[in-house]
């Protein structure tokens, strides 16, 4: 019998339609996009095209695109740009549950003389805008950097309030969103939420991996970390994958189609599986905000039995049948607590058992069933064994 794959946080399988494209342009005789032959011309047009069709579903202009090689690429052409074009005196500020690409970041950066600042998060997740705007002037931020929506406990940020307090310091932060895993799961809204770069990845939502792209509104500078021939505005690098990136623009157009409809099935099919759940293991803890707020993602919930190690859950379900992550999955190759659940107050036994399910594109009623079989037959002995 298939696996039943609930791990789309980590990546999501590609779309049919998706890989349909890739393979068709695989075949295309692209030759290197700089190149002034034929095969290079068609390649520089495969980008131009793919360029306009990301912009235009993200409601911005085809100039303020730059295409890289993933959210973590992207997020570190921002926070280190930002941080290379406002000088070392001026320092970054993040919250204490962001993904390790921004909190890396942060760490170079801070190598390199930037003062750093980590925001602490309430029990649900959630950064107080003023805590932001109360660092950011401490440090004399050049940029902010704030996750639209976590990984790991799906919490979704009042974004356009952090932008703002942030924004009214003096000397004024660029602010940077982490949007990689809001994307195709809540609306993405650049303009309403006041912001001046923001970081997205194909690979979450059914596009190829290894592409991701930076949206840098226009009239921002940076100093962009890596140097060499020039593409992409001069702000990263590198010969370009044309067809990849065509790819991604297709994911992309397809992901921000289906958002509300695919988020509606995901957050009746996450109540079942966690209703289910409740009623056979009631001290089963669910991490982040509770599941009738709507600031969270609708596809992702975090689970935690005190005393189960969350590594060893999942290896045990994955033998079951199910393949969903401990915590988040960059994370999951080590022992170490999570950063996040900590960071929510949960001590270091609790951090270590959290369980994350995350729903996406191919996720049927029938997988949620299975899924919810399959937690229960191997939940219901550890828990007995503890
Ligand atoms: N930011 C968040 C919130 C993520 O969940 C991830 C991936 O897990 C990344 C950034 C990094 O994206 P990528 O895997 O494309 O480098």
């Amino acid at each position: 019998m298939r696996a039943v794959y609930l791990d789309h946080n980590a990546t999501s399988p590609l779309l049919p339609a998706v890989r349909a494209h890739l393979v068709e342009l695989l075949d295309a005789d692209l030759g290197n996009p700089s190149s002034l032959h034929e095969s290079g011309r068609r390649a520089r047009h495969v980008i131009d095209v793919a360029r306009e069709r990301v912009a235009a579903a993200l409601g911005v202009h085809e100039t303020e695109i730059v295409f890289t090689a993933g959210g973590t690429e992207s997020i570190q052409l921002a926070l280190l740009g930002a941080a290379n074009a406002a000088g070392r005196t001026r320092g970054l500020v993040a919250s204490r549950i962001e993904h390790s690409a921004v909190l890396g970041a942060l760490e170079v950066a801070a190598a390199l003389g930037h003062p750093t600042e980590l925001v602490p998060v309430d029990a649900h997740g959630f950064v107080d805008p003023a805590e932001i705007a109360r660092a950011a002037a401490r440090c004399a931020a050049g940029a902010v950097s704030i996750q639209v929506a976590n990984n790991e406990i799906g919490t979704v940020q009042p974004t356009a309030a952090i932008a703002a307090a942030a924004r009214a310091c003096a000397p004024r932060p660029l602010v940077h969103c982490d949007a990689v895993q809001a994307l195709g799961r809540v609306p993405v809204e650049l303009a309403r939420w006041g912001i001046d770069l923001a970081s997205f990845s194909a690979h979450k939502l059914g596009g190829p991996s290894g592409v991701g792209w930076l949206w840098v509104r226009r009239g921002v500078a940076l100093a962009p970390p890596m140097r060499g021939g020039g593409q992409e505005h001069g702000l990263r690098p590198g010969t370009e994958p044309a067809a990849l990136w065509s790819a991604a623009a297709l994911a992309l157009e397809l992901t921000v189609r289906e958002q509300s409809a695919a988020a509606a099935r995901w957050s009746a099919q996450c109540r079942r599986i966690h209703a289910a759940l409740a009623s056979e293991l009631p001290e089963l803890a669910l991490h982040g905000p509770p599941l009738d707020d709507a600031r969270r993602l609708p596809n992702t919930l975090s689970l935690g039995l005190a005393g189960v190690d969350g590594k060893i859950l999942v290896t045990k379900l994955d033998l079951a049948g199910l393949r969903a992550s401990a915590g988040s999955a960059c994370a999951s190759g080590s022992a170490a607590p999570s950063h996040v659940l900590q960071a929510l107050g949960l001590d270091e036994n609790r951090a270590r058992g959290g369980l994350r399910v995350s729903l996406g594109w191919n996720t049927s009623d029938e997988d949620c069933k299975r899924a919810v079989e399959i937690l229960r037959s191997v939940l219901s002995p550890l828990r007995a064994s503890r």
